[in-house]
């Protein structure tokens, strides 16, 4: 019999890249639905149904209503539903009462299109920062039971730090699941994303997972997964320092895309992959 495999924790930052590059470029057709997140999708379940891999697709609000097929096929394929919170923002730059609108506003629409009711949160771009962490308590007041938006990364300004590499419970009442991250010396080497994946050979990445500590989170992107390279496709009228700019997101995004299917199955020959909500079930919720 081989010996278990170690368990990470899969989940997918459920997003519309079209939406947000757009946005970033403030381009006025930012809000239309991008032309890619139903063929990523396609190749994202298809690849983790080849893995006998689930995951929890952390879904952003905004994303869900331009395309409202999309959620339940995510259900029906037996992955897990989370949020990523609404209109993409940082969390730092709300206020409370503002933020427990967006976790609202993200729930409905996720209730409305799934009836399943998330419980776990992923921040926009790992943006609960030291002077935000007041977002915790929001969280388990909106009924949420964990989080996954501590990434001891260096590469993310101000971020809470977490207080131990394992699952633990937060002061508010809720679980905090960290992303992986591997320490070696004074050096941490964020292993979780599939945006670092491009940068480390295969060899590495896997030996920085098993450091990096007991039911570490990945996270991938579904334009990561696409089958066709990336293109903005900005309207018409937008201007040279807009294209440009797309251009250079486009090129950052496409390094990553090339690299991420054949990394997440080395990864899933290592690792058995779950859900973030089977691991919080398995850590007895929360008694
Ligand atoms: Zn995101």
């Amino acid at each position: 019999m081989p010996s278990p495999r170690p368990t990470l924790l899969l989940s997918v930052d459920f997003e519309d890249w079209h939406q947000l590059v757009r946005r970033r470029v403030g381009a006025s057709n930012w809000q239309e639905a991008g032309p890619a997140l139903a063929r990523e999708t396609d190749a994202l379940l298809k690849l983790l149904d080849e893995l006998n891999a689930r995951a929890t697709f952390f879904v952003l609000g905004m994303a869900a209503r331009a395309h409202p097929e999309l959620p339940a096929r995510i259900v029906d394929a037996g992955h897990e539903i989370g949020c990523h919170g609404d209109a993409h923002l940082p969390v730092h730059t709300q206020t409370p009462d503002e933020f427990a609108a967006d976790l609202r506003a993200a729930k409905a629409t996720i209730e409305q299109l799934t009836s399943r009711t998330p419980i776990g949160y992923r921040a926009p771009a790992f943006s609960i920062t030291r002077a935000a962490d007041w977002a915790f308590d929001v969280l388990a007041q909106e009924g949420f039971a964990y989080d996954s938006s501590q990434h001891d990364s260096p590469a993310i300004r101000d971020h809470v730090i977490p207080a131990e590499r394992a699952p633990h419970r937060l002061d508010a009442g809720l679980w905090e699941f960290p992303i992986a991250v591997w320490r070696t010396g004074p050096a941490r080497v964020p292993v979780g994303g599939a945006s670092y994946w491009q940068v480390l050979p295969t060899p590495l990445l896997l030996k920085g997972l098993e450091r990096a500590g007991p039911l570490a989170g990945l996270y991938l992107h579904p334009n990561e997964l696409d089958p066709q390279p990336l293109k903005a496709m900005l309207s018409p009228e937008a201007t040279a320092a807009q294209k440009a700019h797309a251009k250079l997101r486009e090129a950052q995004r496409n390094g990553a895309r090339r690299r991420a299917p054949g990394a997440l199955r080395a990864i899933a020959q290592r690792f058995e992959l779950i859900p973030y909500g089977e691991a919080h079930a398995r850590l007895g919720n929360g008694a």
